[in-house]
């Protein structure tokens, strides 16, 4: 089980690293086994470098995050059961390679003892369990492939480890709509072999689809999160009920939105953090300028 506790990131930025932009602030939730839990936000959000935390590409500048008990650790142990999959494809390949030099790789690096053949046979599995016709895809290079079969190895790739866990930052975004839901229909199979899946996506329509969970995140922080039928089917943060509202604008910054009208969270007799509306159903502060805390 993965787990996030006041997960906050600052990175440094500016010429001498003087200044410091807060990129996730106080950020805590769980996946848990056989479970697709999506973390949805605007651009900006945060979403990325909470994927890169996870990944142990970043490390946190407070609060813990836990795998199975342990903390990340970057290395091979880690990456054995927590693999990352990213927007652009085509970024993961060696364009001088073929791309099925990637299973090579994991290979050299994790099973340098199983023989030749039964290696080849584990990799024309784990295609086919991607529904990818192995003759069409070994032996070819990058720019050969499409991205959602690049996508697709990538996936095969992470299923010849035993991983648990599966960190997917906006993978379908550079896809069209049918190989998109191809690719989420994967994801939902993972699920079913017991694997945890974060999905992180800035498209609601998409996080809906897969997602048991969902984190609405909004500038560093949790707005809301719980169920998905109940943080879409009954939004308790005004910024999820804009979000909702504004699905096609989801890819613009929303410095310019309208501003939300009530702070449902103080209105309850929240005091900070988190509130608990309904089982396992969160809601944050929205963060008004008017909001007693001061948060933003
Ligand atoms: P998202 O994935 O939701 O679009 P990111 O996690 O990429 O959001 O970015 C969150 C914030 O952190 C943004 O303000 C972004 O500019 C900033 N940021 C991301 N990566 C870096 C970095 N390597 N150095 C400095 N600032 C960064
Ligand atoms: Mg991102």
């Amino acid at each position: 089980m993965l787990t996030l506790r006041e997960v906050t990131k600052e990175y440094k930025v500016g010429a001498f690293g003087g200044k410091t932009v807060a990129a996730v602030k106080g950020v805590s939730f769980d996946v848990v086994p056989g479970e697709v839990v999506s973390l949805i936000g605007e651009s900006g959000s945060g979403k990325s470098t909470i994927g890169r935390m996870i990944l142990g590409l970043h490390p946190v500048t407070s609060g813990t995050i836990t795998f199975d008990g342990r903390p990340v650790r970057a290395g091979k142990d880690y990456y054995r059961h927590v693999q990352g999959i990213f927007q652009d494809p085509f970024s993961s390949f060696n364009p001088v390679f073929k791309a099925d030099r990637v299973f090579a790789m994991i290979k050299e690096a994790y099973y340098p003892d199983v023989p030749a053949a039964e290696w080849a046979e584990r990799v024309e599995t784990s295609l086919r369990d991607v529904r990818l016709n192995p003759a069409q895809v070994l032996g070819k290079y990058p720019h050969q492939l499409s991205g959602g079969q690049l996508q697709r190895l990538l996936i095969a790739r992470a299923l010849l480890l035993d991983i648990k866990l599966l960190v997917a930052d906006e993978i379908t975004s550079m896809l069209d709509a049918s190989t998109r839901i191809d690719v989420l229909n994967l994801l939902a199979e993972l699920k079913t072999r017991g694997l945890g899946v974060l999905y992180i996506t800035h498209d609601l329509s998409l996080g809906t689809y897969l997602a048991e969970r969902t984190v609405v995140l909004r500038r560093g922080r949790v707005a809301e999160m719980g169920p998905t039928d109940e943080v879409f089917g009954d939004p308790l943060h005004p910024y999820t009920r804009e979000l909702l509202s504004a699905v096609p604008r989801l890819h613009e910054s929303w410095d310019d939105a309208a501003p939300v009208e009530s702070c449902l969270y103080h209105d309850k007799g929240g005091t900070g953090g988190l509130l608990e509306a309904a089982p396992g159903h969160f809601v944050a502060c929205s963060a008004l300028p008017s909001c007693p805390s001061g948060e933003v």
